[in-house]
């Protein structure tokens, strides 16, 4: 449609991030509920129009594993992006604690009486390999139907919906925008590969070096991250301290890639829950045989196709038709998986204190 304010009735906030807000609308001629980003950029409209131009291109993208698009205009220096609203909400606010790594874990925290007592509803491995499934599929859409690499893969950029759809957001299909958006890397946590680092130059002065010397294996690379943080329920490398600014990006860099986390424990009240829920326990043999005994387990096949997401030679990393044709997605492909009841929990676990 061609959508201007004038049509759109304002409703709550979704969330704020580094360049905008998003705010739930509801557009009054379809009655349809948008999620719509405010982008403040200061830019003469011949700019702003370009961009709405570049936007275009987003009308032909309907693959079902990308937020549909519907329509974007401007008012004075704003960009109005409106997009499927997406009633879960990010995968990171599903599954990680709030602040990621810097955030205690429930067992060390202070105050036992705050929201954060409780750990995000386990995630099972055939969960986990829906949403990797979901998400290699729509980043795959984007490079061979539209031709354009997403450049900002992480969990805050993939939804999900009480179908228990899971769908990417936030990809760079306008260059015009890029730019002007000028990603200084503000966000305390990097999902840039090792060579979009090594890349850039550390003065800061050449921004666009930083952003033009990697392809579409870096989108593997930060894919793959997004997984193990979506499993662990945090983001895997050290914060940046005072003392060291430069600590997670010279891990990136130097040190050893993380992977999917050891088979660990499950909390007793949490089984207790589970146990009784055929959705996560003992509903089919494949199902059960994941997370038995209050103990989670990832797949060897899960480990595996981490693994070769998180190759840091970027020449040797994955394809996406290497990584769909992994026996770990293709098994995705023969089953069913009861992604909404999981969604469905994982909601009400935000709510009850979450972000
Ligand atoms: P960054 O600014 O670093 O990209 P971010 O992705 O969290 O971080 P935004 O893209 O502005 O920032 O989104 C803010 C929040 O709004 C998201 O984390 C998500 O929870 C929510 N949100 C974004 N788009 C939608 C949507 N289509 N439907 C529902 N919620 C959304
Ligand atoms: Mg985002």
């Amino acid at each position: 449609y061609d959508i201007n304010m004038e049509q759109l009735v304002l409703e709550q906030e979704l969330g704020r991030g580094n360049y905008g807000t998003v705010k739930k609308v509801l557009h009054l001629p379809t009655n349809v509920e948008m999620a719509m980003k405010e982008i403040r950029l200061e830019l003469d409209s011949t700019k702003l129009n370009g961009i709405l131009m570049e936007l275009d291109i987003l009308h032909r993208a309907e693959g079902s594993y990308i937020v549909e698009f519907y329509g974007a205009f401007f008012v004075e220096s704003c960009v109005y992006y409106c997009m499927e609203y997406m009633d879960g909400g990010s995968l990171a606010s599903l599954c990680c604690f709030p602040n990621g790594n810097v955030c205690l874990p429930p067992s060390l925290s202070s105050s036992p009486g705050s929201a954060w007592t409780s750990s995000p509803p386990p995630l099972a491995d055939e969960h986990l390999c829906r949403i990797a499934s979901s998400m290699t599929h729509g980043l795959e859409f984007l490079k061979t139907g539209l031709g354009v690499m997403h450049r900002d893969v992480k969990p805050t950029n993939v939804l999900v919906n009480s179908k228990g759809q899971v769908k990417l957001c936030d990809f760079g299909v306008s260059g015009q925008l890029e730019k002007s958006i000028a990603k200084t890397n503000v966000g305390c946590q990097s999902y840039m590969a090792p060579e979009r680092i090594k890349g850039s130059s550390p003065s800061g002065s050449n921004m666009e070096d930083a952003f033009t010397s990697y392809t579409v294996s870096a989108d593997v690379w930060s894919l793959g991250l997004s997984i193990v943080e979506i499993a662990r329920g945090r983001y895997p490398y050290p914060p940046e301290t005072y003392e060291n600014v430069f600590a997670q990006l010279s891990a990136i860099v130097d040190g050893e890639a993380p992977g999917l986390p050891e088979d660990e424990e499950i909390a007793d009240e949490e089984v207790e829950i589970h146990t009784q829920d055929n959705v996560l326990y003992g509903a089919s043999p494949g199902q059960s045989s994941f997370m038995r005994k209050g103990k989670r387990r990832w797949s060897p096949e899960a480990r595996d196709w981490v693994r070769r997401c998180l190759i840091k030679n970027a020449d040797e990393r994955a394809t996406y038709k290497e990584l769909l044709e992994h026996p770990w997605i293709k098994a995705d492909r023969q089953r069913s998986v009861d992604m909404v009841s999981w969604v469905a929990k994982a909601i009400e676990w935000r709510d009850r204190g979450g972000r």
